[in-house]
């Protein structure tokens, strides 16, 4: 079991969230002309990565906010957790 600390309500099981994908995809500028492969890289394409990641949670059964969690997909190790909006230094 998993557990995860929210930066609104503390540590939590994981049963308390859902996870939302990869964290460290940015959507393209409004008003901003993108090409097809672009904006198919944005919804749909996806690195399968190994080892240390950025991915979005939302606290669904809790305050129901989004979180970052920087997790190891291979150990599941939970390094760090932030607030939707924080910048996340490398
Ligand atoms: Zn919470």
């Amino acid at each position: 079991m998993l557990y995860i600390n929210c930066p609104h309500c503390g540590m939590r099981s994981q049963n308390e969230f859902s996870y939302g994908g990869d964290a460290s995809v940015k959507r393209p500028s409004l008003n901003k002309e993108v090409s097809d492969q672009e904006w198919d890289n944005f919804v749909y394409n996806r690195k399968s990565l190994r080892g240390k990641h950025l991915e979005l949670w939302q606290h669904i059964s809790g305050c129901r906010q989004w979180i970052k969690v920087e997790r190891d997909t291979s150990t599941h190790e939970i390094f760090r957790t932030f607030k939707a909006d924080e910048e996340v230094a490398k």
